[in-house]
């Protein structure tokens, strides 16, 4: 297996990250084992800003090369909020349930035509000294649901139904099975695009 550091603190985000990695011989390190705490400040408009911030600090934390991924739903009825505030939607008092309801309240009433949206995902391969290696941003696009639904996942996905099952009202990315949620979505898409530079990359921590 080849290491990896991960730049991010999200235990859920990573286990999606890990599953997809783990076929390609890829084992990640979270930030949490190393001694020094791990916050950068994500404060760039747009994710592929946000991602390469994330890789850099770690790589320079760890001195070894580092993969982040910043992600987030933008919707359209909303100007493509929450966007890079995906995380933080509605303030820090809030979980993830409470952040989807946040958000479907800002929606309620918009017509099944116009309730578009869709995740991007932005990945940045940094080594130390901020170099960048590989940026990659991929998106998957969907419909909101009315209603939540779905025990799976993490975050807005028992709202999020991938474009490809439109057409079945009980589904959303948290009723799918892990492996028809990483084909589809854009975490998935973009480590795909990823896999095939990422034996290279590793190989430059000698
Ligand atoms: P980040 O860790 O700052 O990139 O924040 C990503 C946030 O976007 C997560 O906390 C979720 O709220 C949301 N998000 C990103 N990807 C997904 C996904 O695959 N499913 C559901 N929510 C996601």
């Amino acid at each position: 297996m080849a290491d990896l550091w991960i730049a991010s603190n999200n235990p859920k985000k990573r286990a999606e990250l890990a599953r997809i990695l783990a076929p390609l011989g890829v084992r990640l390190h979270p930030p949490g084992e190393l001694d020094a705490p791990f916050d950068p400040v994500e404060d760039q408009p747009d994710f592929a800003g946000n991602a390469r911030i994330k890789a850099t600090a770690l790589a320079d934390l760890a001195g070894q090369i580092a993969l982040a991924d910043d992600s987030g739903l933008c919707v359209d009825a909303l100007d493509g909020r929450p966007g890079v505030h995906s995380a933080r939607y509605g303030g820090p008092g809030l979980d993830d349930r409470g952040r989807l309801e946040r958000l479907l309240g800002e929606i309620v009433g918009v017509p099944r035509a116009r309730r578009s949206a869709r995740f991007v995902c932005s990945l940045c391969v940094a080594a130390p000294g901020g170099r960048v290696l590989a940026a990659i941003e991929e998106a998957c696009e969907g419909l909101l649901r009315e209603q939540p639904t779905g025990d799976g996942g993490f975050g807005y996905d028992p709202i999020f139904v991938p474009i490809e099952h439109a057409d079945d009202p009980a589904c959303s990315f948290a009723t799918l099975d892990a492996d028809v949620k990483d084909r589809l979505s854009h975490r998935g898409k973009a480590l795909r695009r990823l896999a095939a530079e990422l034996p290279a990359l590793l190989s430059l921590n000698g």
